[in-house]
């Protein structure tokens, strides 16, 4: 339970309140003003200073919002209203965000500050001039500004009224539920936090959309163009497959032009707010970009490039000809945040000292200061570039473990939750280490190698091996080598998808939804019992729709829910998860779907939208089933809630003894597919706790008995003519995928690292497999 009482919180006041002034011009801003203008209007400045096209913006400053606080004597009276909150109650603080934000929504407007605004309104154009308002989050600490829920943009706002409405409702976003939960679980105090507001010229693109001045996971210097009808959200949002376009830098040439057909664009409403619709006829298909304005936009990234030092995710926007650049932020997948701490290519040290070793879990090497974290509420002291060393993760772990330069536990193997996110953020990774919580100091400087398991004392100069190097190669290896057996990749969160599908994969093979969903930080429960089941669908149905667009025309098989109520627990809802024993044994997966009826129908409803969005591509995946009743339920399920459940993709996970026993069963219940789940498959066939370290090395996927479960299997597919693959783990081990295409499975579908490594051997085999059927042909 997390109570908000905070003592003594500073308030920020002497000279920064006395300096800055209520409104900034976007040209006197730099990026040093992000305490005043929060990092939106910070980077907007900066990029006007460089000459690039911006359009017009001045920022309500955060001293404009304490101001506005102190004034109507809101500034003690708000905080005082949630003080002895319990965040996890939540009618609670629904309530208590309700109060304090209706408090600044109904606080009367400074004078001074209300004329300071309209008069910079009027200063931009005498006319009253479409904006766009959007709030800015000034905690530059603040891990994930998204999930503190301060990211209110109001677009198409005109008229004075309308834009001091939406500046109040900018800074009313700071006390939502969200905010208010998530500053609280990150220790933040809500004394100090503050918010600014962009006020910027809506431009009324007639196209729109991202750009990357650099491969974003190569690093190349290949600018990548997204384009799309309307306003760039419908890209950004992924309502639309847009057009892509690459430029290479080196020949100063359009590489490469790919149209999609573009159902949507979002375009404004009137006079207030913004619509979704349809686009019909010609445009459709037409090529959004000229030649001309795909040369002119790479020119522009390269400016923000250069200027950053690194390269940069450009939003932008076309009117009447004219581009506008709207949002620059650096790309982070390309050799990842951890680069930095790496060193040039010197041989590494072997008489370092070693302190700990585990199971090196995600591959790369990195240095860094530990930050030990013994609870989620100490996630928000870890710096980037940090080591974090917990227990174990769990999912309320991600926003810091996405800027941290590598991540030790105590506990877990190779398949926990530490271990799979880890390897999807491209972040160095020991798992099972038992005492590094014990062992490691907060503030010790140290490197993690996180493909040998070894953790050293002291930074130590290594060549340089990230994990974008890794899919460097994955990627370059992409088009050289077909093979037979498809090989796909696992993805687990949506903002994987781009590394995943940038390894060429064959499509996924597995996506597990419920890391989608325990990022929401709310079980499925919660939504059903609080009215939301609308934001849980939508949230399902954006988050898979990401990874579909990443893979288009390849299958996609997405898994029904499976997360073991123990990872529930820390959620909103999470008290009412039972309490059990054994979660791995209890539970989860179809089991659960099939007696919680609500939580299924939402997914379905998700899966619904999608095939009838075009995505013809899904596949559905059930967990944990035990015996063909249960497929034959979960189907019936399916077709209440309207799937043509003849037509669909609809396939089970072996990952269950008895599942690989009657196969044959399931395959006569109409299953279309089957793909074994090592990961429980050996823990259930050895009786070996996957995320239990004391038995870490019995864990053996080549067991002889996993090994016979499988092959069995295989035949019984193959009889059948039925697609076979593998999604566990051991799918990721050369010489296993190896043994699998000997076998005779159908595909392979592997980690976003090891994609080059699998390919590699699958090829490898089939060639060998071809070679000896040769030879015998000849010697008989
Ligand atoms: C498995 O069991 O092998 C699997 C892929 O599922 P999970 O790791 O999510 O249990
Ligand atoms: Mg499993």
């Amino acid at each position: 339970m997390v109570i908000i009482k905070h003592e003594g919180g500073k308030i920020i006041s002497g000279a920064s309140m006395k300096d800055v002034p209520n409104i900034l011009w976007l040209e006197e801003i730099r990026k040093e003003d992000i305490i005043s203008v929060g990092g939106k209007g910070a980077s907007l400045g900066e990029m006007a200073s460089i000459g690039l096209p911006v359009p017009k913006a001045f920022v309500v400053t955060a001293q404009a919002f304490r101001r506005f606080l102190i004034e109507t004597g809101l500034e003690k009276k708000i905080f005082a209203s949630y003080e002895q909150l319990d965040v996890e109650n939540n009618e609670a603080l629904e309530k208590a965000a309700e109060g304090a934000k209706t408090m600044v929504l109904t606080a009367k407007m400074p004078v001074f500050i209300r004329d300071e605004i309209r008069k910079a309104y009027h200063k931009i154009s005498p006319d009253d001039m479409i904006v766009a308002v959007r709030s800015s989050a000034t905690a530059e600490d603040l891990p994930d500004a998204s999930f503190a829920g301060q990211q209110e943009t109001y677009l198409n706002i005109k008229g004075e009224a309308a834009l001091l409405e939406a500046v109040q409702k900018c800074w009313a976003s700071l006390y939502g539920a969200r905010a208010i939960y998530y500053r609280a679980k990150q220790g933040f105090d809500d004394h100090t936090v503050n918010i600014a507001v962009v006020v910027q010229q809506l431009v009324h693109s007639e196209k729109a959309g991202v750009m990357f001045t650099s491969h974003p996971i190569t690093g190349e210097p290949l600018t990548i163009i997204e384009g799309s009808w309307g306003l760039g959200e419908a890209v950004v949002s992924g309502s639309v497959s847009p057009d892509k376009y690459i430029f290479d830098q080196r020949s100063e040439k359009v590489d490469d032009i790919l149209i999609s057909n573009k159902k949507v664009e979002i375009i404004a409403d009137g006079d207030h707010g913004t619509k979704l619709v349809e686009v019909t006829g010609p445009r459709q298909d037409a090529q959004v970009l000229s030649s001309a304005e795909i040369t002119k936009l790479a020119m522009y990234g390269k400016i923000a490039e250069n200027h950053y030092g690194i390269p940069q995710d450009v939003e932008w926007g076309i009117v009447k000809g004219t581009i506008y650049i709207l949002q620059s932020r650096p790309i982070t997948t390309i050799g990842n945040k951890k680069e930095a701490k790496e060193m040039s290519s010197q041989k590494q040290s072997t008489n370092a000292k070693i302190l700990l070793q585990g199971q090196g879990a995600a591959p790369g090497i990195a240095s860094g200061r530990v930050a030990i974290i013994r609870e989620v509420k100490d996630t928000g002291s870890v710096k980037e570039g940090d080591i974090l060393v917990t227990k174990m993760t769990n999912p309320d772990m991600v926003p810091a473990m996405r800027k941290v330069a590598a991540i030790v536990t105590d506990e877990g193997g190779m398949t926990c939750h530490a271990a799979i996110v880890s390897r999807e953020l491209g972040t160095p990774a020991v798992v099972g280490t038992k005492t590094a919580t014990h062992v490691l100091k907060t503030g010790q400087l140290v490197t993690v190698d996180g493909e040998k398991g070894i953790i050293y004392e002291g930074e130590i100069p290594h060549a340089a091996s990230t994990p974008a190097t890794v899919v460097q190669q994955a990627g370059a290896g992409a088009s050289k080598i077909i093979t037979a057996t498809a090989v796909k990749v696992n993805v687990s969160i949506p903002e994987a998808a781009q590394r995943a599908a940038a390894t060429g994969a064959d499509g996924v093979g597995l996506l597990r939804i419920e890391h989608l969903i325990l990022g929401l930080n709310k079980t499925p429960g919660w939504f059903i019992t609080n009215n939301r089941e609308e934001d849980f669908v939508r949230e399902l149905h954006d988050g898979i729709k990401i990874v579909l667009d990443a893979f288009p025309g390849k299958p996609v098989w997405v898994r029904t829910l499976d997360a073991p109520t123990d990872e529930f627990r820390n959620m909103m809802g999470g008290e009412n998860e039972p309490h059990e024993h054994n979660p791995m044994l209890g539970w989860r997966g179809i089991r659960r779907d099939l007696q919680s009826p609500d939580q299924f129908r939402l997914q379905v409803e998700a899966f619904k939208r999608l095939w009838k969005g075009g995505y013809d591509n899904l596949g559905i995946m059930f967990p944990m089933v035990s015996h063909p009743d249960e497929f034959v339920a979960a189907k019936a399920m399916m077709k209440a809630c309207g799937v043509d459940v003849e037509n669909a993709t609809l396939g089970i996970m072996i990952e269950i003894p008895s599942s690989a026993i009657m196969v044959e069963d399931f395959i006569k219940s109409g299953i279309k597919f089957a793909s074994f789940g090592t990961n429980d498959l050996v823990q259930y066939t050895l009786a070996i706790d996957r995320n239990n370290e004391n038995v870490a090395d019995m864990y053996q996927p080549q067991h002889p008995a996993v090994l016979h479960l499988i092959h069995n299997a295989i035949q019984m597919c193959r009889a059948y003519n039925v697609e076979c693959s593998i999604c566990g783990q051991a799918g990721s081990d050369p010489k296993m995928a190896s043994w699998l295409v000997e076998h005779g499975i159908s595909s392979i579908s592997a980690n976003i690292d090891a994609i080059a490594k699998i390919r590699e051997a699958v090829a490898r085999t089939e060639k060998r497999i071809i070679l000896e059927a040769a030879r015998t042909r000849d010697a008989e």
